[in-house]
Parts: C-alpha cells; sequence; structure tokens
C-alpha cells in the first residue's frame, strides 16, 4: 500500500521469497551489471537494509516505500526481492 500511495503511476508489486533472492538477499550487495540480465537493473535497484524481516506495520510499509524511491527493484536484506511495474507484466518480468 505504501508503495502504490508513493508511486502512483505503479499498479503492482511482484514479490517473493525465491531461493536464488532469498540467498542474494543475505550477501547484502546490490547485484553487480556484468550480465545482460543484471545490467538492466543498473542504478534502478536498491538495498533495503532493515533488520525487520516481516513487514506486518504500516510504517515498515513505508520504510521500504521510501527505500524503492523512483527504482524499479530492492532487494530486501534476509528476505527476498521486489519489483514493481506500471502494469502487471512489467512488475512479473522485471521479477523474473
Ligand atoms: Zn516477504
Amino acid at each position: 500500500a505504501a508503495i502504490h500511495e508513493a508511486r502512483p503511476e505503479i499498479v503492482a508489486a511482484a514479490h517473493a521469497h525465491s531461493i536464488y533472492g532469498k540467498a542474494w538477499s543475505a550477501v547484502g550487495r546490490l547485484l553487480d551489471p556484468i550480465t545482460q540480465d543484471a545490467c538492466a537493473f543498473y542504478e534502478d535497484h536498491v538495498f533495503f537494509d532493515d533488520a525487520r524481516v516481516v513487514v506486518t506495520e504500516a510504517s515498515e510499509g513505508a520504510d521500504l516505500a521510501r527505500c524503492l524511491g523512483s527504482h524499479k527493484a530492492a532487494i530486501l536484506r534476509n528476505h527476498g526481492l521486489l519489483t514493481v511495474g506500471r502494469t502487471i507484466e512489467e512488475a512479473v518480468w522485471w521479477f523474473v
């Protein structure tokens, strides 16, 4: 909800605790632009370094939305990945 509030152009957010997403989130780094796929996120993703692993309160969602800013993806420490899009397809595409 906080993402939609902060970014009215965003229609969908994709979020899951995928095996590789969770593993990467525990490394504590952004993606290096070393592959064609990773280049799509160059300077367009953030690392949400928050000790709260599960968002259960509105203030935590607001912190995530603030961290996401105008970017299309977030790596959530020890949690997983999140992508956003102006369509459902865009959010899912970036996630996959
Ligand atoms: Zn989650």
